[in-house]
């Protein structure tokens, strides 16, 4: 990703892509004090801006650190920089990190930087596979318990165990990882929330130690439109037999159907399907 051309924002200016480069000794890679956002812009409109550069700054705040950049000086970096590199349908990566100028576990005088890329990013599972559903093995690792680890926060450094569990996943052939959580409960793919339906209602587990995804609540407030119920509740992973449909929420999946989760398997069906289409409409402005 690092050897191409484009710009990418850098604390307040534009730096050519491959110029856009870390010293070894920042903090942020070797004790993870860094956080990122995922979002995604549909025809140059970065959906739901706001609320990303709300919870960038929030996760940073989570962390112990102020990122030097207000919300609005955030939403305006980040569509600039899709306008900068000549995109309309893109996926935008801002992160905020500690910096070089202090090495060790303690860091007080470290700097907070942050950068902004953008890219063309299409489904995040190709088209095809999307609509038969995605297939997705139990993964080994667990999200942790709210007073282990910052679980609020988009903080890289919860991302280590989603990489071992994913590529233990595709390893199996699989497209992704569903974890549980400390508890053994059902709890999210690696980069998207899980819902489920059961007797024609809508359920999905309650964001204790994960993500309360952004795209998760979009889908929500979709399917209170259609008069569809929404529950938020414990799921454990004895009752997937029971469900009739399952599919993913999240800014780069969008709405994507679930075929299998470990032996057990889902038809994609008429609420996965309405919601698929619910979203797509939302997101181009279509609603
Ligand atoms: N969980 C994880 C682990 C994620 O990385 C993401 C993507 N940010 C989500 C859930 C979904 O969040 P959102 O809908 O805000 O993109």
């Amino acid at each position: 990703y690092d050897d191409r051309d484009g710009f990418i924002w850098w604390n307040g200016e534009f730096r050519p892509w491959r110029d856009a480069k870390l010293h070894v000794l920042t903090h942020g890679l070797h004790y993870a004090s860094a956080v990122f956002e995922g979002e995604r812009a549909y025809g140059g409109q970065i959906f739901k801006l706001r609320e990303h550069s709300e919870r960038l700054i929030n996760s940073g705040r989570i962390l112990g650190f102020e990122i030097p950049w207000s919300v609005e000086q955030i939403d305006a970096a980040c569509q600039e920089t899709v306008a900068k590199n000549g995109l309309t349908n893109a996926y935008v990566r801002p992160i905020a990190w500690r910096g070089a100028e202090e090495m060790g576990v303690a860091a007080q005088a470290t700097k907070v930087h942050m950068a902004i890329a953008v890219w063309e990013w299409g489904a995040y599972f190709g088209v095809e596979q999307r609509m038969k559903g995605v297939n997705l093995a139990m993964a080994k690792w667990r999200r942790p318990h709210p007073e282990t680890a910052p679980t609020a926060s988009k903080a890289t450094g919860l991302y280590m165990i989603g990489t071992m569990s994913k590529h233990a996943a595709m390893d199996e052939g699989a497209d992704d990882a569903m974890m549980l959580d400390w508890k053994g409960d059902v709890a999210e793919a690696t980069g998207a929330n899980a819902f489920f339906v059961f007797d024609g209602e809508i359920h999905t587990p309650t964001p204790t130690c994960f993500l309360d995804g952004i795209t998760r609540r979009t889908v929500m407030g979709l399917a209170h439109k259609r008069q569809m119920k929404v529950v938020e509740r414990v799921i454990k992973p004895e009752e997937l037999p029971r469900a009739t449909e399952a599919f993913l929420a999240g800014t780069a999946a969008e709405v994507t159907p679930i075929r299998r989760i470990g032996t057990q398997d889902f038809t994609p069906g008429r609420i996965t399907e309405t919601l698929m289409k619910d979203y797509e409409a939302t997101v181009n402005n279509r609603a």
